[in-house]
């Protein structure tokens, strides 16, 4: 028996498709690098709807406002699951394996601090300490340090950068 290629149908060979795919892929037409602040890619994000979705792999990301951070040459090293905040942060999971395989890595801007701080006088006004802020799970009761509440509470799916002063704030 002759195998029929199924798309002979629309007089379109396999092999134009082949053809097609590698030329895309060779003009990086898809590639899209960046990785959100729950530390995974971007193009695994759905931002059509509102909050936005995150699926990647298996792992279901709360994440529900996708923002770009950085942007990577090699995506796949930020599939991993945040198990907390600072150095159990998916974010910084990946940064590290990425950093590991000798990966680039482009900060889209620099990670600070994103409190508001409600002054006594009601005017509010954005942090401006010169600390590292890390990324930070905040849970439904407040901001999240290790696992154990995050099971326990739930994350938001909003995580943010926090210096150590913002958080012990909370
Ligand atoms: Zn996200
Ligand atoms: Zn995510
Ligand atoms: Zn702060």
């Amino acid at each position: 028996m002759t195998e029929i290629d199924p798309l002979s149908k629309f007089g379109i060979s396999s092999e134009t498709v082949e053809e097609r795919t590698a030329l895309f892929k060779a003009e990086g037409y898809d590639r899209d690098g960046r990785i959100c602040i729950c530390g995974h890619p971007m193009k695994r994000h759905n931002t059509d709807t509102f909050p936005t979705t995150c699926t990647p792999s298996r792992l279901q990301c709360p994440c529900k406002k996708a923002r770009p951070v950085i942007e990577v040459s090699d995506t796949r090293r930020f599939l991993k699951k945040t198990r907390g905040s600072g150095p159990d942060h998916a974010l910084i999971l990946g940064i590290h394996s990425a950093n590991k395989a000798r990966d680039e890595i482009k900060y889209l801007s620099e990670p600070t601090c994103d409190a508001i701080i409600i002054m006594a006088d009601g005017t509010r006004i954005q942090c401006e300490s010169v600390g590292f802020a890390v990324p930070t799970v905040v849970s439904k009761s407040g901001i999240v340090i290790n696992d154990e509440i995050v099971e326990k509470d739930g994350p938001t799916g909003y995580d943010v950068f926090l210096c150590e002063k913002c958080r012990g704030r909370i």
